[in-house]
């Protein structure tokens, strides 16, 4: 309804004071212009006529529909007012069935109505709570008034307060947290007519708030002693991590050192044995092995000291290499012909061929590398067999491939053979006098140099060691 509409009332008013006026008006007219017209210009009967007419329609008709205006007004307050009460009731019903509590208060701040609510919340039933002032129900008795005054004033100024959190007093005496929904009511003309006010039980969530803050703090607590636990340990390994890189140093010094220092009497016993071997004009039958035997150990220990002082170099990030445009046919040369030295027994077929691109290499472990592949090709093939030796190039690789006349490496040890240590459970193994470092050091002194080295079967049988060499390009030695 528009608020400068008119009331049913004040229509009906006006209705009243009009219409004896309007007839007036309209009875004045009649007989001051139609009656004196139709009296000057017809017979007297006509003015009768139009006279009786006058006087028993118009104002009849007037006041018929009048009284049927009326009637239309009457009806259509009576439907708004049906209307209201129907959202009036079901608003009622809401208000009683709300677990909140909702109270009606005067303009004085006394309780003049409430729902049941009141009762789930604050514990009061029956009349006990009308007439109390609102303020006797807040929970800190010694700041009351203050409290309910600003309340008061807080929602006359701004219509309403949402959501503020206070506490009452139950009817048991006991304190409950709340949150409070004020609203200041006013009548048509503005006047106040009390506040309405609803009250939340908000004990629960509170309780929740209280427990979620308690288990925060714990968990904060729990996770800075973590922290702290976490951080000593960290600290307590980098301590031990500290340690083992200075054992580790150490150790690397002392198997350097020590490697160095068996070396040399090993260099000086091999020379005084080749020299009692020139020099005796008649070595005894019975001496002659043995001085092989010392040859040969001699030769294994060598071999031991040296892959132990690379093993060495690759773990403590000191291998240097030396690499430089070389050919490799000549390197293949001089290490078949090393091997042919400390082997005699063996048989090497080697087909040298020219026309292979230079590789970027450093010769003396290309050296190392071959070496270790022929010894485990007659370690691991019957004396006076063959090993066979290819070269193959494409754009960017040479590549060198030892192929023996053993019995193979076991399919499943070819994924490991070239790790540390690693040596196959085969018979062949066992026997063969060795310590899983040859191949592990040929891997890592082949991809030093950005190549690569892979075992296989050969078809017809024997084992076939590959490796890659890159070929040498103009823009290498910058890089
Ligand atoms: P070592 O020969 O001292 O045991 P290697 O690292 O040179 O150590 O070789 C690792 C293992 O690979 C050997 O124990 C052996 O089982 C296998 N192996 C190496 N070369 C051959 C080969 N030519 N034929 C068969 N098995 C081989």
């Amino acid at each position: 309804m528009k608020e400068n509409a008119l009331t049913t009332k004040q229509r009906i008013d006006f209705l009243q004071w009009m219409l004896p006026i309007a007839l007036a008006l309209l009875s004045i007219l009649y007989q001051l212009i139609l009656a004196r017209w139709v009296h000057d210009n017809y017979s007297e009967t006509a003015h009768f006529i139009v006279e009786i007419l006058f006087y028993a329609l118009v104002g009849p008709v007037i006041v018929f529909f009048a009284f049927y205006q009326i009637q239309q007004w009457l009806l259509a307050k009576e439907q708004a007012e049906q209307v209201a009460r129907t959202s009036q009731q079901r608003l009622a019903a809401i208000t009683e069935a709300s677990a909140d509590a909702i109270i009606g208060l005067t303009p004085e701040g006394r309780i003049e109505s409430w729902n049941r609510g009141v009762e789930l919340v604050l514990g009061y039933t029956g009349e006990s709570i009308t007439n109390l002032l609102f303020s006797s129900l807040l929970g800190n008795k010694e700041n009351s008034d203050v409290e309910w005054n600003w309340i008061a004033e807080t929602v006359k100024k701004s219509g309403f307060i949402r959501g503020y959190e206070t506490s009452c007093q139950r009817e048991d005496g006991k304190l409950v947290s709340v949150e409070v929904t004020a609203t200041h009511m006013r009548d048509e003309q503005g006047a106040s007519t009390g506040f309405s006010i609803i009250l939340r039980d908000i004990d629960e969530r509170k309780k929740r708030e209280a427990e979620i803050r308690e288990l925060n703090s714990h968990l904060n607590d729990l996770v800075e002693k973590r922290t702290r636990e976490l951080d000593e340990k960290v600290e307590e390994l980098a301590n031990a991590n500290e340690r083992l890189k200075k054992l580790d140093q150490t150790r690397s010094e002392f198997v350097s050192l020590v490697s160095h220092q068996i070396r040399a009497p090993l260099t000086n016993i091999k020379g005084a044995v080749e020299k009692m071997e020139a020099d005796l004009e008649v070595i005894p039958t019975v001496h002659v092995p043995l001085l092989g035997i010392v040859d040969q150990q001699v030769e294994r220990l060598d071999r031991l000291v040296r892959d132990v002082l690379n093993t060495n170099q690759i773990e403590t990030g000191k291998l240097v290499l030396q690499k430089e445009p070389v050919s490799i046919m000549p390197i293949i040369e001089q290490s078949i012909e090393q091997i042919l030295t400390r082997k005699q027994d063996r048989k090497i077929v080697f087909a040298a061929k020219t026309g292979f691109p230079l590789v970027y290499a450093d010769s003396d472990r290309v050296l190392e590398i071959l070496a270790n592949l022929f010894d485990n090709a007659a370690k691991y093939s019957p004396p006076e067999s063959e090993t066979q030796v290819g070269v193959r190039a494409t754009q960017s690789e040479v590549f060198v491939s030892i192929r023996d006349s053993g019995k193979g490496i076991p399919e499943r040890d070819i994924p490991r053979i070239f790790e540390k240590f690693y040596r196959s459970d085969s018979s062949d193994s066992q026997i063969a006098y060795g310590y899983g470092l040859g191949l592990y050091i040929c891997r890592q002194l082949v991809e030093a140099m950005g190549g690569k080295i892979w075992a296989e079967n050969h078809p017809t049988g024997g084992a076939v060691f590959t490796f890659s060499l890159p070929i040498w390009q103009e823009n290498y030695e910058q890089s």
